[in-house]
């Protein structure tokens, strides 16, 4: 795990003391509720408490109380106690008595913080006193088990966040509220396009107006992987029970794998496209003189998750990877290929204005392949990346057993990280599939150096995380309605439909509304499809042979006249602007 800075720890501190006045107040204004622990978390803290009913409306009367403790300014005073004391001071509360037996038997001192007349079962280490938690606020209320155990008596979590001022806890909330207005699952609703359907649980199902999104993200992937020379590759999904015993994931993999049965043979859908990919490698001798091979494959891969922890178009069963392997015959090649991966990545990042870091995680304990070949692969991608000027982390010990990795962390307009691309070395299937090439000394007794790399990652991720991104509003490349012309009464429909016919034509993406309704609310709606162009004809436009141009920013540009208009949304269209 990454060293923990300074600061990261001085918040979990503050957190944590936090969690100490959450359980004062509680056990101020709910003298039976018992208190159980209260760790610092991810982004806030909580307390578990036995014998506590209360709901988000409680809430309220909770923090007035903490901020009251915190008013007081009680210093956290730290004694040594024997567990006799403990026995004592927590005689009805089970939870606290079975801690400290624990710590007494792990040869722990115990020790007790007080603050004010609350005393709680605590290591440490908390702010000096209860003033210097400055900001903070209650969330949620969750069901856990005492120590995760089922069996165990249910208790009440609540969670909260503390900041170490009101202007952080500020922007906190700010954030969340904006997340939530972005969520995926949400715009996806609105926007008809996807859904999830019971039949299917955790595979998404593309509307047209998706897969409009979809088609226009591969069409531009297919352009810009033609342009840096990799040719593309379609292999099955379901490949027989060998096939997976040679690649390892029969023994690995397995239980998130999906099986079927014909003539009595065992297949897998294929929860990597790689075993199929090096099935077209193999089906002939290759010459050094070939490479590099650059192979592209937009794969449906399923992978079973438990049903707990899928989430949107975040965490699914059946993705599609914008996978590719490339295979190099020696160093020099593969430093090259490394550069034309990070190169062609960052390409297509900045079309979507993403900004994003990359982390370089090297050779873990248990690894294969010799101490050597790692070092030189190790060395390829920090070259490559020093050779672009480009900075990354180090994650020593972090990359996979089978050989070092690149990933590439997207940071969207919240400042939200999510991991999508990845170029990650393969020193073990070109040895488990027996991979050669014919030297330029005429003999087979040579391996290539194998390359996995995505960069959208999973197709279905990547546009969930586009669509929080830009919270809809897609560039107008992508949207599905590029235009909507909206007639102010039905005398202008013809109108509007030869002025339609003519950006269908030109190849937008145009609907017209012809309903009988207001027009102000005609513009509405056309702003929450988030439409890029809203069109209004009506008498003047006709007879001007004009339309009146407004974007979903509420903004009004005026008329323009249909060729000019038409001409200037196509270039936007074709340079992806
Ligand atoms: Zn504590
Ligand atoms: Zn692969």
């Amino acid at each position: 795990m990454a060293k923990k800075k300074e600061s990261d720890k001085d918040l979990e501190t503050l957190r944590h003391s936090a969690a100490h006045i959450l359980a004062h107040a509680v056990k101020e204004l709910y003298p039976d509720a018992k208190n159980t622990i209260g760790p610092a978390v991810e982004e806030g803290f909580y307390y578990d408490f036995e014998n506590l009913d209360i709901t988000p409306a409680d809430f309220k009367t909770i923090e007035r109380k903490m901020k009251e403790i915190c008013k007081k300014n009680y210093p956290f005073e730290k004694k040594e106690v024997s567990l006799a004391e403990i026995k004592k001071m927590f005689k009805n509360n089970k939870y606290k008595i079975e801690l400290a037996e624990e710590f007494k038997k792990a040869g722990d001192k115990l020790t007790i913080y007080q603050d004010g007349d609350f005393a709680d079962l605590c290591r440490g280490p908390h702010v000096e006193s209860t003033g210097k938690v400055k900001a903070f606020k209650l969330i949620k209320i969750a069901g856990a088990y005492w120590r995760g155990d089922q069996k165990n008596k249910q208790l009440t979590r609540v969670y909260g966040i503390a900041f170490p001022s009101k202007e952080e806890l500020k922007d906190y909330l700010h954030k969340i509220e904006e997340a939530a207005k972005r969520d995926h699952r949400k715009i996806g609703k609105e926007l008809e396009l996807f859904s999830f359907h019971d039949c299917a649980p955790g595979m998404p199902f593309w509307h047209p107006k998706g897969t409009i999104v979809w088609n226009e993200l591969i069409k531009y992937w297919r352009e810009e992987h033609h342009k840096a020379g990799y040719g593309e590759i379609k292999t099955p999904i379901i490949l027989n029970k060998e096939l997976w015993e040679q690649s390892g994931h029969w023994k690995h993999f397995k239980e998130n794998m999906y099986f079927t049965k014909v003539d009595n043979q065992d297949y897998a859908l294929k929860p990597m496209n790689c075993p199929g990919g090096i099935q077209v490698y193999k089906n002939r001798v290759r010459s050094y003189r070939e490479f590099p091979l650059r192979w592209a494959e937009l794969g449906l891969v399923h992978r079973h998750e438990l049903s707990g922890v899928l989430a949107g178009l975040f965490r699914v069963r059946s993705f599609t990877q914008d996978d590719a392997h490339i295979y190099c015959v020696d160093d020099k090649q593969l430093k090259e290929e490394i550069k034309g991966v990070i190169t062609l990545t960052d390409k297509i990042y900045k079309k979507f204005k993403f900004d994003y870091h990359v982390e370089l995680s090297t050779k873990p304990e248990k690894a294969m392949g010799d101490a050597k070949l790692w070092e030189k692969a190790e060395k390829a991608l920090a070259d490559a990346m020093k050779e672009l000027k480009k900075d990354y982390k180090l994650n020593p010990g972090d990359g996979a057993f089978y050989g070092p990795k690149l990933d590439f962390h997207l940071k969207d307009a919240l400042g939200r990280t999510w991991q999508c691309g990845t170029l990650q070395l393969d020193f073990q299937l070109p040895i488990n599939f027996d991979l050669k090439f014919m030297g330029a000394d005429g003999t087979e007794n040579h391996k290539p150096i194998m390359l996995h790399r995505t960069i959208y990652g999973s197709i279905e991720r990547f546009i969930g995380v586009l669509i929080e991104h830009v919270a809809g509003k897609f560039p107008i490349w992508v949207s599905p309605v590029q235009v909507k012309i909206l007639t102010v009464a039905d005398r202008f429909n013809d109108y509007a439909n030869t002025v339609a016919k003519k950006m269908f034509d030109a190849g937008i993406r145009v609907d017209v509304d012809d309903r009988a309704e207001s027009i102000g609310k005609k513009v509405r709606e056309a702003q929450l499809q988030q439409i890029n162009y809203i069109l209004v004809v009506g008498e003047k436009e006709v007879k001007d042979k004009t339309v009146t141009v407004r974007t979903r920013d509420n903004k009004v540009h005026g008329a323009e006249k249909i060729d000019a208009f038409i001409k200037k949304v196509v270039k936007e269209i074709q340079e992806r602007a």
